[in-house]
């Protein structure tokens, strides 16, 4: 199915308690879909973050849930992915107990990734998985700046952030990266709190997020989470990506 332009992925890691309370509200508002990618790793500092119930909210207000691990620890190496069956397994448990569905969709602690735990992912039945922009550009680049995905060439486990929010974005930075969606390229955000209390330097702005929510809806993209990208994607996608035999350690 051909990919229409205008195509967006919204995603946010870390399981915020400002996704429920301000991003969530605001994409339902317009009919925009997102995925929220949930961990156990800050759970226990109530005021910041949401617990698997409120979690089962995000669920039943028609969003994706998505894995993010339990203790958000890197799996790059061998050794680390070794674990990474079982940090899958624990969300997913808790994720039942409250009746969310188990999820298709993983993003990368730390956007760090290796082909070991590709495999992992592959063989626990997950379809997709989001990195961040490395190591396609340099950190160095344009802030926040990413590789877009396209379908035909990325292996879905390792879909590339193509803009990385940071708490200085404005509108026009947004633009510049949301106007490339096009051309069977898809703009796939990776965004954390919405604000986001405890890590500052991934924050983004109640007020910003409204702006660039607004601008989506009256420029007519096509919002959806990870898991829509499945009616777009053929089965052998991204077979010949040579980064799925790559290893990503900032
Ligand atoms: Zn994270």
């Amino acid at each position: 199915m051909k990919i229409p332009d205008k195509t967006v992925v919204l995603t946010f890691d870390d399981s915020v308690r400002s996704h429920l309370t301000v991003a969530a509200p605001l994409l339902k508002k317009h009919g925009f879909g997102g995925t929220f990618f949930v961990t156990h790793a800050w759970m226990d500092d109530t005021n910041n973050y949401l617990n698997w119930e409120e979690i089962a909210q995000l669920d039943k207000m028609g969003f994706e849930v998505g894995n993010h691990s339990w203790s958000h620890i890197a799996f790059a190496t061998p050794k680390d992915a070794e674990l990474l069956s079982n940090e899958l397994v624990k969300v997913e448990y808790q994720l039942e107990k409250v009746g969310v569905p188990k999820p298709v969709s993983f993003s990368w602690p730390g956007n760090q990734f290796g082909p070991e735990a590709v495999e992992v992912l592959k063989n626990a039945g997950y379809l997709f998985a989001r990195r961040g922009p490395q190591p396609d550009v340099p950190e160095s680049s344009v802030v926040g700046l990413g590789p877009l995905y396209d379908p035909e060439i990325n292996t879905p486990l390792l879909v590339p952030s193509s803009g990385l929010a940071v708490p200085g974005w404005t509108l026009s930075d947004f633009k510049t990266i949301v106007d490339r969606a096009k051309n069977g390229q898809i703009v796939v955000f990776q965004f954390h709190g919405v604000p986001d209390g405890r890590h500052p330097p991934c924050t983004t702005p109640p007020e910003r997020f409204k702006e660039f929510v607004e601008y989506l809806s009256d420029n007519n993209f096509n919002v959806i989470s990870l898991r829509d990208v499945k009616k777009y994607v053929s089965p052998d996608a991204g077979k010949n990506d040579p980064i799925s035999k790559a290893r990503f350690v900032p």
